[in-house]
């Protein structure tokens, strides 16, 4: 049977909850316990893959097909275990369910309330696939305090009394530093653990996020008007790196409390060797690489930020430090002369995006790294536009785009060469979704596999011929254009296999130009670097020895 561990924020929101769960859920792994992560949010969207990127970040793509928060890619980074769909909900999932059911009559003409019946729902989705570990770790999205969450605190306060003993609290806030007064002050957390308490939820541990070290004495304080035992309460100081979580939070006793909370007294010890190692390549490295990534949404870092971690954990596997700049693809497409732009930048990569804006600019970014031997790294629609170049400018189709811009404009503007995929074969998908059929509209999503052609660069970076990979789009390249680009050099080195998707594509006489229709940088793991991204940091290391 498995403990459960729920975790709330106070005070504000952005304190890092999710990489607190993961760090603990990490911790407790490395004491040989298995884990898995949940987050319960109480938004009622049902899900972020309506969202945009700017209000939401990523959305984070599960095996079977999923599109949620990206507090689960944080959860498999640290802990290696693969995110499924359940591991996500949201209040508008919840609801809606709650509403089917009184539809179906299945609550045998009851008056539906929030308690029990959504109350209930919620329990349930908690203790999906229990018995299979040994910790669940439940993130409660917002802020304590919040109207929606409140159905959320409700039940996580009725699971601990249906199941006392198996459950613990922990609660993150912030102590801000007033530079007036010179202090540290522990009143917001104060105020945030009654909140909590006046809905019947009494927190085991805080997690306090401060950006100096709390003194003994603000410590105590906190622990008796808080009511936590002052061992429990956990400093979370601002860190260099977010990988230095697990360590920093075991030296501040995060473990170990909670632990104590469940009064487990023959834990082992943790075995930390392998964020060690991650640790001791980031603060150690041998060289450096810049990394132009030219996208849609770069103002927000949250919206790649899978991107973002696949990098540095491509730079961890090389030992060079990444600098990643983020330029607007638009910016390109008033400015047709990229090279001021992406001249001393050692490689180049394109990430996916939806809508025509700015995709020109990913046009000319790719045209920059094709004519330059940068190396070039296309994702989703990043290979739809290398493809597009490549159509244009190699194989002298002048109008080539994609029928997803068309769409936009209501009108046939583009040869589509990058077409709207209605239907698709559902026999290559190695997992079945787990969850209703029509999530995402007409998306492709979730883990397909994909055939590398024998010999290809792609099939040596991988080791295999034979790979799965998480997608998430509604375009294809177009089959009929292989052999025309084939012949100019643009390569379809992975095929769906039922042979009719490009999966990836390849230039051979080029020191690094690729370009794949799935999101490697879902799987890649900073213990667990993503062969291409390991590999293209590789290359940006040999294009900056050149220059
Ligand atoms: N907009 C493109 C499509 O739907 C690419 C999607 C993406 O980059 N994730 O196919």
């Amino acid at each position: 049977m498995a403990r459960f561990i729920f975790i709330t924020g106070g005070v504000v929101s952005s304190l890092g909850k999710g990489l607190a769960s993961a760090s603990l859920g990490a911790l407790l792994q490395a004491r040989g316990y298995s884990v898995r992560l949940r987050k319960l949010d109480p938004y009622l969207n049902v899900d972020p893959g309506t969202m945009s990127p700017f209000e939401h970040g990523e959305v984070f793509v599960t095996d079977d097909g999923a599109e949620t928060d990206l507090d689960l890619g944080h959860y498999e980074r640290f802990t290696g275990v693969a995110a499924r769909s359940t591991d996500s909900v949201s209040s508008g999932r919840i609801y809606s369910t709650v509403l089917e059911k009184e539809r179906r009559g299945d609550y045998l003409g009851k008056t539906i309330q929030v308690i029990p019946h959504v109350t209930n729902e919620i329990k349930d989705f908690i203790k999906i696939g229990e018995d299979e570990v040994d910790f669940m770790l439940c993130e409660i999205g917002g802020t304590v305090g919040d109207i929606e969450a409140l159905p959320f605190f409700e039940a996580i306060r009725q699971f601990s009394q249906d199941r006392r003993g198996e459950c613990i609290f922990m609660h993150l806030t912030l102590v801000p530093y007033i530079a007036a007064a010179g202090e540290l002050k522990t009143k917001p957390t104060q105020h945030s653990v009654k909140e909590l308490r006046s809905i019947g939820i009494a927190p085991d541990i805080l997690m306090c996020r401060a950006e100096r070290p709390i003194p003994e004495k603000e410590r105590e304080k906190l622990a008796l008007f808080c009511n936590v035992r002052p061992d429990a309460v956990i400093p979370a100081l601002d860190l260099n790196s977010i990988y230095e979580a697990p360590l920093a939070y075991h030296r501040e006793g995060m473990d170990r409390a909670v632990l104590e909370a469940f009064n487990i007294k023959d834990a082992p010890a943790p075995d930390l060797t392998k964020w060690h190692d991650v640790m001791a390549a980031i603060t150690q490295p041998e060289g450096e690489v810049k990394i132009a990534i030219v996208g849609k949404y770069t103002q927000l870092g949250d919206a790649y930020k899978s991107i973002a971690e696949a990098l540095t954990h491509g730079g961890i596997h090389n030992r060079v430090k990444v600098k990643a700049e983020w330029i607007d693809s638009e910016i390109f497409e008033t400015d047709e002369d990229v090279t001021p732009y992406l001249e001393g930048f050692n490689a180049i990569l394109v990430p996916g995006g939806f809508g025509e804006r700015g995709t020109e600019g990913m046009i000319n970014a790719a045209n920059y790294a094709r004519t330059h031997d940068v190396p070039y790294f296309g994702i989703c629609l990043g290979m739809q536009m290398a493809v597009t170049e490549a159509a244009r400018n190699l194989a002298g189709i002048k109008d080539a785009g994609s029928e997803e811009f068309d769409h936009e404009a209501g009108g046939k503007r583009f040869t589509p060469i990058v077409y709207h995929l209605k239907e698709w074969v559902e026999g290559n998908r190695t997992i079945q979704r787990a969850t209703g059929d029509d999530k995402g509209g007409t998306m492709r999503l979730g883990a397909y596999n994909a055939v590398l052609a024998e010999g290809s660069r792609i099939a040596e970076i991988y080791g295999t011929t034979a790979i799965s990979e998480r997608h998430r789009h509604r375009y294809e390249v177009d089959m009929s254009y292989r052999a025309p680009l084939e012949e100019k050099g643009l390569i379809f080195a992975g095929i769906s296999p039922d042979g009719r998707l490009p999966e990836t594509v390849e230039i051979r006489d080029h020191p690094w130009y690729i370009g794949v229709q799935f999101h490697p940088e879902l799987k890649s793991k900073p213990f667990e670097p993503h062969p291409l991204f390991a590999d293209f940091i590789r290359a940006a290391l040999d294009q900056s020895r050149l220059v």
